[in-house]
């Protein structure tokens, strides 16, 4: 017989893979009137009669079809068809009645039961759960993204939604990749498709730069019974002109008018909630620093909290008034301090 595992038997008899014998049957009597020469004439077409006359002697013997059905996954789907017409509760009384004749004893009851149970809700037959039983699991890798949040975000702690992309089993082959022997068309043959989906995660305040948030179970989905992935979120903190994170410390830069830094001055400055007081020492130059103890991040046990770190930046004020002009000009001839004197040391 001609390999027609390549070919849709069912298609030759203008049939659907559901077709009873008795269809079979009528659907061959009826092309072989159209095809045979002895019964057509010279409209005849013996190579067209030959692949209806090979389908029909398939598809008519009990076991050839069964063979082939399984190969082309026709039987699958038919069997399915036929489960998913009866409905679960009639199934569920059918099952129950023979777990109850079956069994005497309590125990084994509740074990029929269980299995009874088992096979309803996992609509599978005691061969095919067996096969899939066999397959490796394989667990669904994780996912990595990054997520931006302000230095005042990491001192508080925040939320964020993110939008994460994950695959999973394609539902409509189950990972197989093809279905009755062509290529499934939901997952194009990759047996596997992306969903996206949108999550609320809640970032812990304290949060250090590069830290990872894991959150379980939200990476990609497990195949054959293999664990889902985790997400996780890689914290990157923002710097803004004033503020950033270096491990558990906050360094902050912090604005000084010329006067403040030659005279010093009690400054306050806006922070989180509140302000913030701080003494800047008189004669304090650009880039000096200043560590305010204890101002910083918690670390992971919440046993130690790191500093402030404020770098004192001298800012010009924008506008000059004619009168501080003149002012500037005056301490310009008063001062005879060569400030860049040493610079030439070697
Ligand atoms: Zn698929």
């Amino acid at each position: 017989m001609p390999n027609y595992y390549n070919k849709d038997l069912y298609k030759i008899l203008n049939l659907t893979y559901e077709a009873s014998k008795e269809d079979i049957k009528r659907a061959y009597k009826k092309l072989a009137k159209i095809y045979h020469p002895d019964v057509a004439g010279s409209d005849g077409d013996i190579d067209k009669f030959k692949e209806v006359k090979d389908a029909y002697d398939i598809l008519s013997d009990d076991e050839a079809r069964k063979k082939y059905d399984v190969l082309l996954g026709f039987y699958r789907q038919r069997l399915e068809k036929n489960a998913s017409k009866t409905t679960y509760k009639n199934k569920y009384d059918t099952y129950v009645k023979q777990a109850k004749k079956h069994s005497q004893k309590p125990e084994s009851f509740s074990n029929s039961i269980n299995e009874a149970l088992d096979n309803l809700f996992h609509n599978k037959s005691g061969k095919q759960k067996q096969k899939e039983e066999l397959k490796t699991p394989i667990n669904g890798s994780d996912i990595k993204l990054d997520v931006n949040i302000s230095c005042f975000e990491a001192i508080t702690g925040t939320n964020r939604k993110v939008n994460i992309l994950h695959t999973q089993p394609c539902p409509n082959c189950e990972g197989r990749t093809f279905i009755n022997g062509s290529t499934c068309s939901m997952c194009n043959g990759t047996g596997e498709i992306s969903l996206q989906k949108k999550i609320n995660v809640k970032i812990p305040k304290d949060v250090k730069q590069g830290s990872k948030i894991r959150i379980k179970k939200e990476g990609n989905k497990g195949l054959y019974g293999g664990k889902d992935g985790d997400l996780y979120l890689i914290v990157n903190i923002e710097k803004n002109p004033y503020y950033e994170t270096e491990g558990m410390n906050i360094l902050c830069n912090l604005p000084v008018t010329p006067f403040e830094a030659v005279l010093g001055a009690d400054i306050t400055f806006p922070y989180i909630e509140g302000n913030i007081n701080v003494k800047i020492p008189p004669m304090t130059s650009s880039g000096q620093k200043l560590r305010l103890a204890g101002m910083g991040l918690y670390n992971k046990s919440k046993t130690k909290k790191g500093d402030m770190i404020i770098t004192v930046m001298i800012k010009l004020p924008q506008k000059l008034s004619k009168k501080e002009q003149e002012l500037y000009n005056e301490l310009k001839l008063l001062s005879n301090d060569d400030i860049r004197a040493d610079m030439n040391a070697k």
